[in-house]
């Protein structure tokens, strides 16, 4: 099978060709700071080959302290981008393809990382699209006016 993906920005195009072993949602610390959020979704496949179609020249891979954690992104607008892993695993951020996922996630792991606000997150509200005023506005973090002349 072939599925095709691109960045946010659309500079960057690619195209993949073959199929995937797994899909993980990573709570792991590192997954979370690279994605700025609960968890990365990431597809795996030692087998699939990665074309860019466009934009080669704009990716940049980032690769932590040498330990492996590695990540591709565009540099115009920051998207996650697929990467190739030592030893051949290619790896492709799900959220990066412009079709469905060829497959369902396969699990959740480093769950002990996660962060503090990620739970029961399929028990709070939710809105087909941004919603209207139902939402209560998150208050300020700073009062203004203390320490003023009094009122
Ligand atoms: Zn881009
Ligand atoms: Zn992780």
């Amino acid at each position: 099978m072939n599925y095709a993906g691109s960045c946010l920005c659309g500079k960057v195009a690619f195209e993949i060709e073959g199929g995937f072993e797994s899909f993980y949602l990573c709570h792991c610390e590192r997954c979370r700071k690279d994605t700025g959020s609960a968890h990365a979704a990431n597809m795996f496949s030692s087998t699939a080959t990665l074309r860019w179609l466009s934009g080669e020249d704009l990716v940049k891979t980032f690769d932590f302290n040498g330990t492996g954690h590695v990540k591709s992104f565009c540099t115009v607008c920051g998207s996650a981008l697929p990467n190739i892993q030592k030893g051949g695993m290619l790896v492709v951020p799900a959220g990066s393809l412009d079709c469905d996922a060829p497959l369902p996630p396969t699990a959740h792991i480093f769950v002990s990382h996660k962060a503090n606000w990620d739970t029961g997150l399929e028990k709070i509200p939710a809105f087909g699209e941004l919603p209207e005023s139902t939402v209560p506005r998150p208050s300020r973090c700073t009062k203004r006016n203390q320490g003023g002349s009094g009122e």
